[in-house]
This record gives structure tokens, sequence and C-alpha cells, in this order.
């Protein structure tokens, strides 16, 4: 992409609304603009940077043996009469009438339309295991909609839903999704601790929230420190494998990580003093196994195979997608503006032409556009006619992780700059090499 025909409108000023850096950032860098409180639109960067993390999401999620579908923003009551929700649900629900004066609703999470789907199709053990998802806008009618993207009313959230034959089916189903959204944080570049939580209004025992370490996000936790050297890395995890499954959920999850709610201090002061942390945590993600708690009300029972009827055990499992923008941000920042991790950047590799019009600059900054593209990257050309002083600033705040800088004196002597937006530290090489780098560094990533 030429920056000069791309749409980026970056503010020169800071935005007086923005709290915090997540948002002042993403409003500077021209990704979203505020429609009204909690809603937002998404323009061409931000909406890059979503698409990228929806990607991820498909990803892992199919890699779990998961399957995707969409449910409709708008909902009838009806079915959310029959899980007795719609009048216990309370104000975050925004609810309508149609023309006929039908009650209906936008969904705030789909519990009960992914039961009624599956009561309609399935009738059998046969068929199980199963789960369904999908990345759908939810509207929550939030008190007080703050921070941009990170509570919004409007926000995209991935939900799915397990449906098994037994509880020991559905435990896995949630190790299986614990395990999978530990990989597609890591994939973002986050750290998100699996920490006990309380279930709230879903019920049910088994509930785990994954946070990011912040010091403005919203939850307060407590942890023993060692949780964050545990990490995922390349591991070749076979999600039909119950025991590792298990083993992974296991090793994550049994030193002590809890969010306030389920903070017990009796418990917390057996942690090795030094290792004990009180800190701020934001909520990426949420699983839940609640057996059958939508299933027994709405009848989404199976023939078990020996002549019964049961009712599925079931549990969902929730990602905050656009909310991980924002906290992808207040993990990766400096200064000047945002540090995208390679995993999820909007572009791969900024292009800085510090002399726009200077026919070798040009030349030079045009052939190295079209070999990275050649080689399947997306690079961002800054081809403007603007100052090398603006054009820093710009990269800087939109947070490419590389930039190769093209100037008048390097050209000359076959060299150019090529710079970390992470570290800062830049190496100059020939732009042949310069190109190599990217490529290699975006292998097995792109
Ligand atoms: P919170 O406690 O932050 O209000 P929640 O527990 O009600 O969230 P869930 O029902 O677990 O949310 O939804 C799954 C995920 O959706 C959450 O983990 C969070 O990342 C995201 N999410 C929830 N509410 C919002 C919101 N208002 N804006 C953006 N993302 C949200
Ligand atoms: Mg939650």
């Amino acid at each position: 992409m030429r920056l000069s025909r791309y749409f980026l409108p970056v503010l020169k000023e800071t935005p007086r609304e923005a709290q915090i850096i997540s948002h002042r950032y993403m409003l500077q860098a021209g990704m979203i603009k505020q429609a009204s409180a909690g809603i937002y639109s998404w323009l061409p960067l931000g909406f890059k940077v979503l698409r990228k993390l929806e990607n991820i999401v498909h990803e892992e999620q199919v890699r779990a043996g998961h399957i995707p579908m969409l449910m409709p923003t708008l909902q009838s009551a009806d079915l959310w009469r029959e899980s007795g929700r719609y009048d216990g649900y309370g104000e975050e629900m925004l609810r309508m009438k149609d023309r006929h004066g039908r009650d209906m609703l936008f969904s705030p999470t789909a519990e009960e339309m992914f039961t009624d789907v599956f009561r309609s199709h399935v009738s059998s053990y046969k068929d199980l295991p199963l789960t369904l998802y999908q990345i759908q806008w939810k509207f929550r009618d939030e008190v007080r909609p703050r921070f941009g993207v990170m509570r919004g009313r409007e926000f995209l959230m991935k939900d799915g839903y397990n449906f098994d034959l037994t509880k020991e089916d559905a435990l896995h189903a949630y190790n299986r999704h614990l395990v999978s959204y530990l990989r597609t944080y890591e994939r973002m570049g986050l750290q998100a601790i699996p920490m006990r939580a309380d279930s709230g209004p879903i019920g049910g025992d088994y509930t785990h929230e994954f946070l990011v370490l912040a010091d403005t996000g919203e939850s307060e936790v407590f942890y023993d420190s060692a949780v964050t050297d545990i990490k995922m890395g390349q591991r070749d995890i076979d999600f039909d494998d119950v025991a590792q499954c298990q083993a992974v959920m296991e090793e994550f999850t049994s030193l002590y990580a809890r969010t306030d709610e389920t903070h017990v201090p009796d418990e917390f002061a057996k942690v090795p003093e030094a290792n004990k942390r009180t800190a701020r945590g934001i909520e990426v993600g949420q699983i839940f196994y609640f057996g059958t708690t939508y299933s027994e009300p709405l009848g989404a029972v199976v023939d078990d195979g020996r002549g019964g009827q049961v009712p599925v055990h079931m549990g969902s499992h929730g990602i905050g997608v656009s909310r991980l923008l924002g906290a992808i941000i207040e993990a990766s920042h400096d200064d000047k503006g945002i540090i995208w991790p390679e995993g999820v950047t909007p572009f791969h590799v900024g292009i800085l032409n510090m002399r726009t019009g200077d026919d070798a600059c040009d030349a030079a900054s045009e052939d190295i556009y079209a070999k990275i593209t050649a080689a399947g990257l997306e690079p961002l050309y800054d081809d403007r006619d603007e100052r090398a002083g603006t054009k820093f600033g710009t990269m800087d705040m939109i947070g490419l992780p590389w930039r190769i800088t093209v100037g008048p004196r390097g050209v000359k002597n076959g060299v150019v700059e090529l710079t970390s937006r992470r570290t800062g530290e830049s190496e100059e090489l020939s732009p042949e090499v310069a190109i190599e780098r990217i490529v290699e560094i975006y292998k097995g990533i792109a």
C-alpha cells in the first residue's frame, strides 16, 4: 500500500477524551472514530488489525476441531423467555420492538440461539462431541462505556458452545478451549494468564478468565509470579488427546492465579513470599462449563445409545476480539506510539522515503516496495511529499514493527537503514539484505 493512496487520518492533537494510552493511540493513529458512546467506526487501519485478530482466532479454533458459523445479531425475545434469561438479564440487554409489536433484542451473547440450532438438528449421541462457534458483534448497554474498544457497548466477540454427552467429555472441551486460547493469545504476542474466576449469572463451578497484566486493567488479580514463566511455545498439541489437553490445563492452572471475586487470602498465604503478586489485568477471554443449565430448559436432549434421552452437557467460551486491540496496545507501546507484535501488525514493514521527488530515492524505494510485495508481504510505503519528521512521526505512531528508511546519502552508497520499532536499533544494509531480513522475520508468521 502506498500511503499517498491510503486512508490514514492520523490526528496531530492528543484527543482529550482518552483516559488510557490504547484509546488515545487508536484515535491518534486513525484506527477508530467514536460514532456514539461505546460504539465505534472502524477506520481502515483499525479494521485491518481487527481482521488479523479474527483470522488468528478462526485458525486456532478450527485447529482445535471447532466449527464456525454465524448467528443473527437481532434475536426474538421468545427463546430468551424459554431459558428464563429475558427478564433476568437486566438493563444491559438492548430491547426493541419490530413493526408488528414483537419483542426483539440485540444479542449480548448467544447460548440460547446455539442451543436452539442444536436441538432442532441433533438427536443422537452419535453426532457428539460438537463445538460450534461464531465471531459476531454483540451489544451490551454498559452503564459506563469507557476506555475506547476496551469497554464498548457494541463489540466483537468470538463465542463458542460445546455440546457433549457426558460431563467428562464436556470437561475435555473445556480443556481444549483453554489450550487453544493460550495458543491464540501467544500468536498475538500477548501473555494472557488463565485465572480462577467467578461464574456469575451463567452459573457452574468451572470457569477461567484470561487476563493480560496491565496497570489500566479493570480487574484486580492475585497470583504466584511463577505462572508468568509458563509458555505454550511451539508445542505440537493433539486436541483429541484427552490426557494431553488435561495435562496442559493443569500445568497452566495449578499455581495460584485468581481474580478478586475468587481470591482466598488463606490460600494466597501459601504462595512463596517472593512470588506473591497483586496486580491489575484486562479480561480478554473466559471459558465455562455449566452442565445442563441451558439444555434442560430448552430441551436439548439426545438419545444416549442405551435407550435413554439425556440433556447434553454444555459450556460456553468467549474471546473479546475488539477488546484485544486495546489490550495489545496497553501491553506494547512507548511514548511515541504503538508497537505491534509481528503476528498482528497491519502492515509488515514501513518503507520511508526521506526525499520523495529525488529520482534515486524514489527508484530505490519503489524497487524495495515491489520486491517485498512480490515476496507475499504487505509493506506500507510512505511516498507522500512530506517532511521526513512528519513521516517518522506517522510510522512511530502506527507502530509497524520494522521500518526501511531510504535516504539520499545511503542510496549513493548502496545502503538503506533497517530499524526495529521495539528496540530502536538500526542497521545499514544493502536493500537486498534488508529485504531478506524482513522475509526471514515473517517466515511462519505472515
Ligand atoms: P466484563 O467482566 O469485562 O464485563 P464479561 O465477563 O461480562 O466481561 P463475557 O461474557 O465473559 O464478558 O464475554 C467474553 C469476552 O468478551 C470477555 O472476556 C471480554 O474480553 C469481552 N467483552 C465483554 N464485555 C465487553 C465490552 N463491553 N467491550 C468489549 N469487550 C467485552
Ligand atoms: Mg467474562
